[in-house]
Formats: C-alpha cells, sequence, structure tokens
C-alpha cells in the first residue's frame, strides 16, 4: 500500500492506466427501457476529471445531461428511487475520490444556460450560466450588486447550493427566488427564507436539483459597475491560484477566525503531499501539481485540519464538496489524517 505522508511521501498515484481501469457496471440497459422519451443526454462511466477544477478522481458511473426542466423532472420521476442522483456545476468546488461516483451524475448544459432581464432591476438565469456571465449581463443591462460573481468561476446552481460569496456580498443578499426539482420529479418555487441560506450552505434538501434563479439590483451606471468588477477580476489575479487547478477555499472561515491564518500559524503554508500541496499565494487552496490523485488531496486537507486542531484547537469545516468513493480499500475522510 502507498502510504501519503506529510514528509512528502506518496499517496495513491493518478496512475493513467489504472484511472482508466476503474469503470462501473453499464446502468443504461435497465434505465432505457424505463425511460423512453428521454431527451437530454445519457452516458455510461464518463469521466468527471475532465469537468472539474482539480481534475482528478474516477468517473461518474452515468452521467446525465437534461435537455431542459421538464426532462429533468421526467428523468428523475422515472429512474428507480434507490438508484443515488449527484448534482454538479461548473466543478470549482468538488474533489471526485479516485474511484468515482456511483449512480447517476447529473451536469445541466444548454437548456439551462438563459439569462432574462426583467422589470424593476430584476435579472433571470438558468442554473447552469457561469456567474461571471451572469455578473456581466448585469451589468450590460445596467443593474448593480452583482459585481462580485465576476470573480467565483462556478455556476447558479452551485451559487445557490453553497451560498456562494465574495468581497462582503453573497449569493442570498441579492436573491429574490429559485426553482429547484426533487429527487421524485417534482417542481418547487422557493423564495428566499425558503431557501434557508446560512454562509457557504443552503439549507433546501441536498437532493433537489435548482435549475433557474432571480436576482434584484439597483440601477447602476454600466461604465461604474464594469470598473467594480474589473478591480474583483484584479484582486484575484493577485491573491489567489486562480490558474491552478484547484477547489477553491478549502475549508470555511471559523467563527471570528481566518481559515488561512489558521492554517498559516499551524506551519502548513506550502505543504505537500504526493502531487497535492498549500498554495504558497493563499495557504487556504489546495493545488493539484498535474500528478496529484484525489486522495493525495483529501489527505493533505486531512492533515491540514489535524495540524491546525493541534495548533489552535480549531477543527477546520470542508468547504469543498467530496464526492463519490475512494479505490478498493482504500481510506477516506478523518482516516487519511495524521
Ligand atoms: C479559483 C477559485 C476561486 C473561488 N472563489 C470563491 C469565492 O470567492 N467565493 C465562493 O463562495 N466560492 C468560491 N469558489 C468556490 C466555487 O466557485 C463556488 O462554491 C461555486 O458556487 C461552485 O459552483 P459550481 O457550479 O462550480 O459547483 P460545483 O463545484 O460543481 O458543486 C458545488 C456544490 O453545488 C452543488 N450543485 C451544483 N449545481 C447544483 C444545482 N444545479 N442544484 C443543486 N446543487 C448544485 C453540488 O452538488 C455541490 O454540492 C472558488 C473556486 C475556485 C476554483
Amino acid at each position: 500500500m502507498a502510504g501519503g505522508g506529510a514528509d512528502g511521501s506518496t499517496g495513491v498515484r493518478t496512475d493513467p492506466e489504472r484511472e482508466r481501469g476503474v469503470s462501473f457496471p453499464d446502468l443504461l440497459p435497465d434505465l432505457a427501457p424505463v425511460l423512453p422519451d428521454l431527451r437530454g443526454r445519457l452516458a455510461a462511466n464518463q469521466s468527471l476529471a475532465d469537468i472539474t477544477w482539480f481534475r482528478v478522481g474516477g468517473p461518474a458511473q452515468a452521467l446525465f445531461v437534461p435537455a431542459d426542466a421538464a426532462d429533468l423532472a421526467y428523468f428523475l420521476a422515472n429512474v428507480p428511487a434507490e438508484l443515488p442522483i449527484t448534482v454538479i456545476g461548473l466543478g470549482s468546488n468538488l474533489l471526485v475520490r479516485d474511484g468515482g461516483v456511483p449512480g447517476i451524475v447529473i451536469r445541466l448544459g444548454r437548456g439551462f444556460a438563459q439569462i432574462a432581464v426583467e422589470p424593476g432591476n430584476r435579472i433571470r438565469a438558468g442554473a447552469a450560466v457561469p456567474d461571471a456571465k451572469l455578473a456581466r449581463a448585469a451589468a450590460d443591462a445596467g443593474i448593480a450588486g452583482l459585481a462580485f460573481y465576476r470573480g467565483i468561476p462556478g455556476s447558479i446552481g452551485g451559487a445557490l447550493r453553497m451560498n456562494a460569496g465574495a468581497h462582503g456580498r453573497e449569493t442570498r443578499d441579492a436573491l429574490v427566488e429559485a426553482r429547484a426539482v426533487d429527487r421524485r420529479g417534482n417542481l418547487h418555487r422557493l423564495s428566499l427564507p425558503d431557501m434557508r441560506m446560512t454562509y457557504r450552505h443552503s439549507g433546501v434538501p441536498g437532493d433537489w436539483i435548482f435549475t433557474e434563479a432571480l436576482y434584484q439590483g439597483t440601477p447602476g451606471e454600466q461604465a461604474a459597475i464594469l470598473k467594480e468588477m474589473n478591480e474583483v477580476a484584479d484582486y484575484r489575479e493577485a491573491n489567489q491560484p486562480i490558474k491552478e487547478r484547484t477547489g477553491g477555499s478549502t475549508f470555511k472561515n471559523p467563527p471570528g477566525s481566518s481559515a488561512w491564518k489558521l492554517i498559516d500559524a499551524a506551519g502548513c503554508r506550502g505543504l505537500r503531499i504526493g502531487g497535492a500541496q498549500v498554495s504558497q499565494m493563499h495557504c487556504n487552496f489546495l493545488i493539484n501539481d498535474r500528478s496529484a490523485s484525489a486522495e493525495d488531496i483529501e489527505r493533505l486537507g486531512e492533515t491540514v485540519r489535524a495540524r491546525v486542531r493541534d495548533a489552535s484547537g480549531h477543527q477546520l469545516q470542508w468547504e469543498i464538496i467530496r464526492i463519490g468513493v475512494p479505490l478498493d480499500g482504500r481510506p477516506t475522510g478523518e482516516a487519511l489524517g495524521l
């Protein structure tokens, strides 16, 4: 067994041969008969490393890209209730484990990519719209209040689930309502209180899939909003490793404290395990140097948590969402720590 140690020894490597060897039984022969009217794309054993920021991990047992909200509802109403369903957005806050994700992974695509400006400085967006694209559309329409989305590399669906925020604003500060489909295919309209948003979290059941959102802005000058967006982009470039293979902030800030300060004080800046490293630029970011496995990254995260706990007593909570299973016989979660 390859042991991943904080001394830099190697964890499980992303051995391309081995990675290619990870595959699940094909679900499609069983699903096709119960989904005769499906219009979206359903495919077995699809790579998730290709569509997530860390670029690690095994495949989805099946990947479904619905044609639109009705197709998504049809799918959910008809697939067996016991089949696990995982939704992903642009994969900017996700760590996919090396053994892949059993069941169905749903990724919203073109059918959820519309943006519509509405009267009263409101703007509506499908859940697959990138946050930065919505910020730009709002600026073009003279709607202020969404410039902070310029720096968040996720989709509207991910922003709703994570209550994504930056530069002193969060999704809940501008959200009017969202729409979602539950696990049985029922459509829901959720007011802001229904969303039960707290710091980097929504209290909506974890298996509901957001399909669109309506935002409220304020009247603004396009030039001033674009200037603010440029400042957001410049700040990111100077302070975050945005060109790396990363998952953004790894841990939530504990109340009254900063995760990065605790990580720095625990001596973890630059710490490396296998191909994973704590960013030198911003030590709440973990980086894949192109050779990391998901296990290297998760082990590094758990090692940081253990060191911070020992140094300061703080129990850091993961902000990055970890999905899927390890390779056969490999540990996950706290079992990977010191
Ligand atoms: C360089 C970098 C900088 C970042 N900076 C910030 C920042 O400043 N502020 C911040 O808040 N975040 C930041 N992030 C994290 C990330 O961009 C946000 O959390 C973002 O909202 C995730 O969106 P996503 O589409 O990538 O979701 P994913 O990473 O694909 O998924 C994240 C979670 O959202 C859920 N989800 C995705 N789509 C849906 C949907 N349609 N319905 C229901 N659930 C869904 C997934 O199941 C998962 O639980 C950063 C990430 C990176 C890589």
